[in-house]
């Protein structure tokens, strides 16, 4: 099926618009018209080759809602015209010891990715969720539940699960204390979720201006991380720290800042290491340092019912395709409230009037 998309040519080269064939739905598969597509920083990492290992051009794009356009011959979960979506993979062997516990993401054969993966049948490139439709098995497909809008529910494919899946994983739940840090895509999820589960939520920002945002989001106390003062009265204050920053940080007043038995765990995936934090202060409070990518499927449609049922969906501003590098930018200086999502009526509009 013949795809618009954009993408990014190489590493220092703007996205711009590209073609790709999607295959036919295979038995298994479902094909989706995709609405809209949330803009993470993962993409710009990727698209900037900042990781390495990037297959050029590059589709970005894991943040995915769309229609089902048609299926393969043994699917049975969905229909044409359901309104369903697709996060960071479409494939996993679904047979080692994480996949058959829904941990899809941790893959013994490595997950393949929606976008800089590898097809498992054909070992072909995969491309993401910049572009007007997507070809995926239906394990990989998430049903989106009524009363969620499709646009603010796109992040959470993405930025909601990756917050969501370490708030379930260290049992938050009333009482808990949870710190947040950096206001981005991640961490406005992480604010309103944490705050759904009924947490004693706070912000670490960089950016006064955020200050209130955060309150509204679900935060009851905002602490300016560059404040050093201030940084010291959160001494052991916090059960579960979720470290969302996508630049490398000096971590040890974090660790600090961590109660007994404290964890932090790391989301963000800066291009550079985060400086090697201090080794006293784990062994003083029995803290933790941790990682998690992600969420399995099951996990990512149990987080949808929730925020369904919690009235929880992202803070978007729309844009159009093709002000998607434009974005990027704002995206680094931190000025997005607090996901960019793309209409991808744009793309189709673009491509009408070039045919
Ligand atoms: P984002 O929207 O750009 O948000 C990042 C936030 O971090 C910024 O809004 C800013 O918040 C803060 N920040 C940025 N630079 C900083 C600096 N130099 N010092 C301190 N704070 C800084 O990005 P995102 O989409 O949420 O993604 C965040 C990171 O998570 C990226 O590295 C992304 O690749 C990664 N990620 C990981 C997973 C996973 O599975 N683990 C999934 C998705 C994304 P303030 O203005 O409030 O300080
Ligand atoms: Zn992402």
């Amino acid at each position: 099926m013949h795809t618009h998309a954009y993408a990014a040519e190489s590493a220092t080269s703007p996205l711009a618009p590209f073609s790709i064939e999607r295959r036919a739905p295979r038995a298994n598969d479902v094909a989706i018209d995709i609405l809209y597509c949330g803009v993470c920083h993962s993409d710009l990492h990727t698209a900037r080759g900042e990781w390495g290992g990037v297959t050029f051009p590059a589709v970005p794009g894991h943040e995915i809602v769309g229609r089902v356009s048609a299926v393969g011959s043994s699917v049975s979960k969905f229909k044409a015209g359901d309104l369903v979506g697709v996060g960071c993979m479409v494939d996993s062997c679904q047979q080692c010891s994480p996949c058959k516990a829904g941990l899809e993401q941790y893959c013994e054969e490595g997950m393949t990715g929606t976008y800089n993966g590898r097809d498992r049948t054909t070992g072909e490139n995969t491309y993401g969720g910049y572009s007007d439709s997507i070809t995926v098995r239906e394990e990989f497909v998430l049903r989106i539940p009524e009363g969620l809008d499709p646009k603010a529910a796109a992040p959470l494919l993405c930025a909601g699960i990756t917050t969501y899946s370490p708030l379930r994983h260290w049992k938050v739940g009333p009482g808990s204390r949870v710190g947040v840090v950096g206001l981005g895509g991640l961490g406005h999820m992480a604010v309103k979720l944490a705050h759904a589960m009924g947490a004693e939520v706070t912000l670490f920002t960089t950016s006064p201006g955020k200050e209130a945002d955060a309150r509204r989001l679900g935060a009851d106390h905002v602490v300016l991380s560059r404040d050093e003062a201030a940084m010291e009265t959160q001494a052991k204050a916090f059960d579960l720290i979720i470290n969302t920053v996508a630049a490398p940080l000096n971590l040890d007043p974090y660790i600090a800042a961590l109660a007994l038995d404290g964890v932090m765990v790391l989301v963000g995936a800066p291009a550079e290491n985060h400086q090697s934090p201090s080794v006293f202060p784990f062994l003083m409070e029995r803290r933790s340092l941790a990682g998690s990518m992600i969420g399995g499927i099951p996990e990512t449609q149990e987080m949808l019912d929730f925020c369904a049922e919690k009235g929880v969906a992202s803070d978007i501003e729309m844009i159009p395709i093709q002000s998607i590098n434009e974005a990027y930018e704002r995206m680094l200086k931190g000025d997005v409230k607090y996901r960019f999502v793309i209409d991808m009526q744009s793309l189709k509009d673009e491509a009408a009037k070039a045919a």
